[in-house]
């Protein structure tokens, strides 16, 4: 790719500075405009005029006064959880889930329908559409102003379109999915992939706060992986960075057809039907099981929550076929590990319901497998948001968006915008003026 060469007029420094001050206050608020001033090393006139537009635009309030310092006390400023409302759309294989949060991403809302995937992806999109129509209709009954909509799905999206290029796990191609919510909501949208969404989630909201080195790895139906380095998402050459699911260095017995048309993929060893049929084979061998059982008691297909559920009360089948999962993990976790030599690897996603049986045994194998200078700098961590991972993800991808561009959100009527009043009602009439 040609390089490009950046350069900034006025306006454009003012945007980096807006960002900074945000980011600033994301990360470590309560700050007073002096510790700004600190951090920043920007002048204390520059960075009161600075918080004064985040204020106008309803991105920062004053939460009170810091008396720590001894000196003359400084306002403290925080990052305003009543902005705006954010919209999270995960896409999955086999399930919709929309979340509403405010702009710290604290639910507001929410709602999951699983799906058949077989059900199409006409139907499949008609169903999220719907469901974002709630959420919406929710926001306004709520007076609050919309920032954007986030959606994460699992596949190859081409960034900045939002283009779905192939998901193998839905069997979809080419799908305008940017477009076709934009046009349904009139919202600023964003998509990306479900364990790059996840990743930034984790970086914004999660465990990996301040982290700048750090593999996501989002595990369910499928398998996908979001490379947090340098402080950044990488992305690779086409925007396509990530797919750790589809490497392929398993033996040759394990060389099972995957969805994305190769064969042996590392999802098809440690996705969630593998545990499924690990299961199976235990149980085809006759061993006692509790996981019969429960199948019966609770009218139930084998699934991974039954598996993970069995396994708590010591169904040595469950434990065991989690346990030779994380081993499969654990190697291609190692592999990674060796490659970046992050300090952290979160796993997200459905199969992070079983983070508690795979984790240790994929620390133990991490540990066995790479040089010891590379494996003490690793630690492996369940996501903060569970099965939930890329559903943050998606407002993630809004929140970050406005982190790096604070003057797209548009400034509220000035009579509402005065130090110690609610920022709420300011955001209720920025709403109905619309
Ligand atoms: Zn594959």
């Amino acid at each position: 790719m040609e390089r490009r060469y950046r350069t900034g007029d006025q306006m454009l420094v003012r945007e980096i500075n807006l960002s900074t001050i945000l980011r600033c206050l994301h990360e470590r608020a309560p700050l007073s405009r002096a510790a700004l001033a600190g951090l920043t090393g920007l002048n204390k006139t520059t960075v009161s005029s600075l918080v004064e537009e985040l204020i106008q635009r309803g991105l920062v309030h004053e939460v009170g006064l810091d008396s720590s310092s001894g000196g003359r006390p400084g306002t403290l400023l925080t990052l305003s959880a009543e902005a705006g409302l954010i919209i999270g759309v995960a896409l999955g294989v086999d399930f919709v889930s929309v979340i509403v949060t405010d702009f710290i991403g604290q639910a507001r809302w929410r709602r999951l329908q699983v799906t058949d995937p077989t059900a199409g992806q006409e139907a499949i999109i008609q169903l999220a559409l719907q469901i974002v129509d709630e959420a919406i209709a929710f926001s306004r009954s709520n007076h609050s102003r919309l920032l954007g909509l986030g959606l994460a799905t699992p596949g190859i999206v081409k960034l900045p379109d939002g283009f779905l290029i192939f998901s193998p796990n839905l069997q979809w191609r080419h799908v305008p999915l940017r477009q076709i919510f934009q046009e349904r909501t009139g919202l600023l949208v964003l998509v990306d992939n479900d364990a790059n969404a996840a990743a930034l989630a984790e970086h914004l909201f999660g465990v990996a706060r301040q982290t700048h080195h750090f593999l996501s790895i989002f595990a369910g139906v499928g398998v996908g992986g979001g490379l947090f380095l340098n402080g950044q998402l990488y992305r690779g050459v086409g925007g396509l960075a990530g797919e750790v699911g589809h490497t392929n260095f398993m033996l040759e017995h394990s060389r099972r057809p995957c969805r994305c048309g190769n064969h042996g993929c590392w999802e098809t060893s440690i996705a969630q039907d593998s545990v499924i049929e690990r299961v199976r084979a235990r149980l085809a061998e006759g061993r006692n099981s509790l996981i019969s059982r429960l199948m019966a008691e609770q009218e139930s297909p084998l699934t991974l929550p039954l598996v993970v559920q069995a396994a708590d009360a010591g169904d040595a089948s469950a434990i065991d076929s989690l346990t030779e999962t994380g081993r499969l993990m654990g190697l291609g976790v190692a592999n990674l590990v060796s490659i970046f030599n992050p300090e952290m690897v979160v796993l997200g996603g459905p199969l992070s319901t079983a983070a508690r049986y795979l984790l240790p045994v994929v620390e133990e194998v991490v540990q066995e497998t790479t040089m010891r200078e590379i494996g003490q700098q690793v630690r492996i961590l369940p996501s903060a948001f569970g099965a939930d991972a890329s559903l943050m993800g998606a407002v993630a991808l809004v929140v970050e968006t406005i982190l790096s561009n604070p003057s797209s959100v548009g400034r509220l009527a000035p009579d509402t915008v005065s130090p110690g009043k609610g920022v709420r009602k300011a955001v209720e009439r920025d709403f109905r003026s619309r």
